[in-house]
């Protein structure tokens, strides 16, 4: 016995089809060419996408539904706000019920997930596809869209079909807790003429680093990061995304200038647009001056000290007469290598700090000079400028942490990016990092200026040499 008002698929042919939102009698599909998948109802006007709504809720007690407050434009939905709790406020952050429409980037999806409450659930109207491909195409397409935006969750994939027409639309239920999600699934398995479904968890590429940051809240100590980008020379799109990244997630950005390829546009360009970026300075002109086969080097070993300090020097006083109080007397050598005679030079051209990279040799401390190093480099240069596995990056990232709750490692832990050079994977990588961090109210991005606190006063003037 059907216990649904609604016919089963099997029997649409004969019956012909009704609007399950209307009642209305509809069109044959596809008789006369008519494109299934935007087949309106003659009488409400009902949408494809609408109906397989329609249909996925029917089959849900009231109870799941009733308690949520939920976030829907008004008549775009298959579903009836009267079954649910009272609407979200608007403006208010959060929602416990929502609806999307795909987009190929997963950024609509992304944003919604980011509103809904811990028990919330999200649903995701797909565009028709062809009869080939299972319910667990759906969710494999769905899981690996949300890991690579770094959006976990548990994700339920419907094969939905139109109950007014012949079109085939997928649906995806997000749900934050993995034990709602078989709740409904079971649900919406137990309904007769269920649409094949499959469900699963996306996995969480950031776990360890939660993890991770869990340990620090519980301890109530700080983790502090910080962040340097190097090879600055010019105003481009790709400055501008990383300033604005900055300053969205209040995390202030050091970065490194060539001076040698600098001028007033980018002064000019970064002077009130970019409130978060400090500046210092990356060699003169990054040139290697090291012999074939050496290690690349613009101030090695191989360099006749005197042309190198005169770089130095030429390359300071540029920086300071470009950026003035916003540049910070710290040099960061190209290929961040430095040869220590130099190094020691470094307080007498005024400048007072020094960030290299994490493996890069530390001699005995210079008197009159701050070295904090970067630790994490999102860019893999073993494959151009290539993206590097983001769970190797967040393994890399635990392992310092607990190096730095161990008391091995006494500074902030320094992100390192290359703006000009970074695939959207990397960009994304920093992206996640930094809504991540976001949750956790232990995580600091300190300013450079904090970073190189220790730095002797008068830093804007070169000392006496
Ligand atoms: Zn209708
Ligand atoms: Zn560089």
């Amino acid at each position: 016995m059907n216990r649904d008002a609604t016919p089963v698929l099997g029997q649409l042919g004969q019956l012909g089809a009704q609007c399950n939102l209307c009642g209305s009698a509809m069109p044959a599909p596809g008789g006369d060419g008519t494109d299934v998948a935007a087949l309106a109802c003659p009488a409400c006007a009902s949408t494809p996408a609408r109906r397989v709504m329609r249909r996925v809720f029917q089959a849900l007690p009231a109870g799941l539904l009733a308690w949520r407050r939920h976030a829907l434009e008004p008549g775009r939905h298959g579903v009836d706000p009267a079954w649910f709790g009272a609407p979200a406020p608007a403006g208010e952050a959060t929602a416990d019920f929502m609806a999307v429409e795909l987009d190929p980037q997963g950024e609509a999806i992304g944003a919604a997930l980011r509103r809904l409450t811990a028990r919330g659930v999200l649903y995701v109207s797909g565009a028709a596809r062809d009869a080939s491909g299972s319910a667990q195409d759906l969710l494999q397409s769905m899981t690996t869209l949300l890991a690579t935006q770094g959006l976990p969750c548990s994700v339920i994939a419907i094969d939905g079909a139109d109950p007014g027409g012949a079109a085939r639309l997928p649906a995806w239920l997000l749900l934050r807790e993995a034990a709602d999600a078989e709740r409904w699934r079971q649900h919406l398995a137990a309904w007769p003429g269920a649409a094949p479904m499959a469900a699963g968890p996306v996995p969480d590429r950031f776990a360890p680093l939660r993890a991770e940051l869990g340990y620090w809240q519980a301890s109530g100590a700080e983790c502090a990061f910080w962040w340097r980008d190097d090879d600055l020379i010019e105003d481009s799109a790709a400055l501008r995304r990383l300033a604005a990244l900055s300053q969205r997630h209040q995390a202030p950005v050091l970065m490194a200038v060539i001076p040698a390829e600098a001028d007033a546009a980018l002064t000019q360009a970064t002077a009130d647009a970019m409130p978060t970026l400090v500046y210092c300075q990356h060699g003169w002109a990054h040139v290697n001056h090291e012999a074939p086969g050496q290690p690349s080097s613009e101030f090695g070993p191989g360099r006749d000290p005197q042309a190198a300090e005169a770089d130095l020097r030429q390359g300071a006083e540029r920086l300071r007469a470009l950026f003035g109080a916003r540049f910070l007397p710290v040099m960061v050598p190209p290929w961040n290598t430095l040869a220590p005679a130099l190094a020691a030079r470094l307080p007498a051209l005024g400048l007072h700090g020094l960030s290299q990279y994490l493996f890069q040799p530390r001699g005995a401390p210079l008197d009159g000079l701050v070295r904090v190093d970067a630790h994490l480099d999102i860019v893999d240069w073993s494959a151009g400028a290539g993206v590097r596995d983001p769970e190797m990056l967040v393994e890399r990232l635990v392992s310092i942490l607990q190096s730095s709750r161990a008391g091995r490692l006494g500074d902030p832990l320094g992100i390192l990016t290359h703006h000009r050079v970074m695939a959207d994977g990397s960009w994304r990588f920093v992206e996640q990092l930094l809504a991540l961090t976001a949750d956790y109210s232990c995580v600091r991005w300190l300013d450079p200026r904090t970073v190189f606190a220790a730095m002797p006063a008068g830093e804007g003037a070169p000392c006496a040499a």
